[in-house]
C-alpha cells in the first residue's frame, strides 16, 4: 500500500465510523460550525481539567466523509494533550492544509501525524479545504469561548 492509499484508507475508516461522535457527559467548552457550500455541521464539546488539559473531546454533527473524518481524527488527536499545545496544533494543520506546508510539530507521534497528513489530500480541492478545516476553526472557537457559530464563508 502506497501512501496516497494509506491516506485515502485512513479518511474513509474515519469517515464511516467516526471516533468520538457523541456529546461529552460535563463538558465544559464547545462550539459550532456549519460550511454552507457542502452542508457540513459540527459541535464540538471538551473537557478541561484544572491542569488545562483535554480530558475529553467528542463531536456531533452530519456532513460529508471529509468533515467527519477530520472531526474524527482531530478528537483522537487533542485528547490529553494541554490546551497551549492543542492550539499549536489547530495553526500547524490549518497552515498544512492551506499553504501545502509539511508538520512542523515536534510534539507528534509517527502515527499521530500520518492521521493528520491523510487529510492533506484535499489540497488539491479548495472546496473541500473547507470540510476539512470547519471541526478545527471550531475547536479554536470553542477553546476560546465564542459564542457565534463558525462559518466557513465568513472566514478568510
Ligand atoms: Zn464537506
Amino acid at each position: 500500500m502506497n501512501l496516497k492509499e494509506l491516506y485515502q484508507e485512513l479518511i474513509l475508516d474515519h469517515g464511516k465510523n467516526p471516533r468520538n461522535l457523541k456529546k461529552t457527559e460535563n463538558f465544559n467548552k464547545d462550539a459550532k460550525g456549519h460550511n454552507p457550500l457542502c452542508g457540513d455541521k459540527v459541535h464540538i464539546y471538551l473537557k478541561l481539567n484544572e491542569n488545562k488539559k483535554v480530558e475529553e473531546a467528542s463531536f456531533e454533527g452530519s456532513g460529508c466523509a471529509i468533515s467527519m473524518a477530520s472531526a474524527s481524527i482531530m478528537t483522537e488527536l487533542v485528547k490529553g494533550k494541554e490546551v497551549n499545545d492543542v492550539k499549536e496544533l489547530i495553526k500547524d494543520f490549518l497552515e498544512m492544509i492551506k499553504e501545502k506546508n509539511a508538520l512542523k510539530s515536534n510534539n507528534l507521534s509517527e502515527d499521530e501525524k500520518t492521521k493528520l497528513m491523510s487529510l492533506s489530500g484535499v489540497q488539491q480541492y479548495p472546496m473541500r479545504v473547507k470540510c476539512a478545516t470547519l471541526s478545527w476553526h471550531t475547536l479554536t472557537s470553542a477553546i476560546n469561548n465564542k459564542k457565534d457559530e463558525i462559518n466557513t464563508e465568513k472566514l478568510d
